[in-house]
């Protein structure tokens, strides 16, 4: 393996590897920009199957939080880290604090969350360890569920995908399908069912999918058949890799946009695809970053309607995006990718300039996240 070839690749700022052969703890964690603040990204834990796989997954789980950071327009950078090890088999307090003393251990460099594989329970353990965590629970003073600040970016990123086609930015009486009836879509669904949308619902549970529907008084739809239904907007809040070769033709849907992570299977093959069958895809990292903006409030002292009003801005960054997209003739995340650059190389220059002495504040006791 060509260590430094692959950490360079990408451009990534530093790479750690932590052992501590007693707890079981393998862990990588990866830094790759922190132009704009302390890098922030999830711990996931995974049963990879090599070191390099682990490896590859950091380190592309990790450019991609500086995206989402920047095109949200926080004081971020981009950071993950990955513990290998079977979630189902392999936590224990020992294993999940030593990981906390290699999170501290990096001084703030990077902050923690959890993600796929770990849980809040986990975090509780590394927090014993380091501050450098955040997305803690309500009851120790963290943010909480993200679920109701992504669902209402993803609500206002869909009404600005509204406005940029048709002029108007009102769902009413518009045919939105909705992928999974989870946390998100479930927030979703009611702020789209207040303005008037009609909506169609799926999950492979038909007992969760039924409960949602019932609150909005949306039909349920057999998972299989959500590709399928004759809406103006698709709304993943499921899986990724959702938009394919194989349900792209199936599609009749105007516009796409919702909160799943990595929607399209390949990046350019189907964001091409989207643009040759005329639907308008809103790019998934900058549509659903209402999470990470909820996380990114509790380093400062966690207030949701603050929260709320930031997630609202998702709005004009879709509408940047698909302004850049249309300017350009590049498709809409290659237009997001650009935004994000755009702002990561013009904010993270000012650093340069000498601002004195600054007055710490946030929950973290410093401050890299915006000065009051
Ligand atoms: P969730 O687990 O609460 O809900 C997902 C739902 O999808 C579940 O009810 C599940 O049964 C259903 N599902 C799984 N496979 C399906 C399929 N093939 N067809 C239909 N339904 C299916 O998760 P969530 O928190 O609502 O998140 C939804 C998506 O948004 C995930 O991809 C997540 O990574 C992403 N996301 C969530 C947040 C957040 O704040 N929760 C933030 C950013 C991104």
């Amino acid at each position: 393996m060509q260590l430094f070839t692959l950490i360079e690749e990408r451009e990534h700022e530093q790479v750690v590897f932590c052992s501590d052969q007693k707890s079981g703890l393998r862990a990588i964690i990866a830094i790759h920009n922190t132009s704009l603040g302390p890098a922030l990204g999830g711990t996931r834990m995974w049963a990879y199957t090599s070191d390099e796989d682990a490896l590859t997954d950091v380190l592309r789980l990790s450019r991609g939080m500086t995206y989402k950071a920047s095109v949200a327009g926080l004081n971020l950078g981009g950071g993950k880290a990955v513990i290998i090890g079977d979630p189902n088999k392999n936590k224990t307090e020992a294993l999940f604090r030593a990981f906390g003393r290699y999170v501290e251990g990096l001084a703030g460099r990077y902050i923690t969350a959890e993600d796929v594989g770990t849980a809040v329970r986990d975090m509780e353990y590394v927090r014993m360890e380091t501050k450098y965590v955040t997305g803690i629970d309500k009851a120790l003073g963290g943010s909480g569920d993200p679920s109701p600040v992504t669902a209402f970016g993803v609500y206002v990123g869909m009404k600005a995908s509204m406005k940029e086609l048709t002029g108007s930015d009102s769902l009413r009486g518009k045919r939105i399908a909705v992928q999974g009836a989870g946390h998100v879509a479930e927030y979703l669904c009611k702020h789209a069912a207040k303005e008037g949308a009609k909506l169609f619902i799926s999950d492979i549970y038909g007992d969760k999918a039924k409960k949602v529907a019932e609150g909005v008084k949306a039909e349920v739809v057999d998972p299989e058949k959500i590709y399928d239904v004759e809406a103006d907007i698709f709304c993943p809040c499921a899986l990724g890799a959702i938009v394919n070769d194989e349900t792209i033709p199936r599609f009749k849907f105007k516009i796409i946009a919702g909160g799943a992570n990595n929607q399209l299977a390949d990046e350019a093959k189907h964001g091409k695809a989207l643009i040759e069958k005329d639907i308008m895809y809103a790019p998934d990292y900058a549509i659903n970053a209402g999470g990470l903006i909820n996380v990114y409030n509790e380093l400062e002292g966690y207030s949701q309607e603050r929260a709320m009003k930031q997630a609202e801005g998702i709005y004009d960054t879709m509408l940047r995006i698909y302004s850049i997209s249309k300017q350009n003739n590049i498709p809409t995340y290659e237009a997001s990718n650009r935004l994000a650059e755009q702002r990561v190389a013009s904010i993270g220059r000012l650093k340069s300039i000498y601002a004195g002495k600054s007055q710490f504040v946030g929950r973290l006791g410093e401050n890299d996240f915006g000065k009051k």
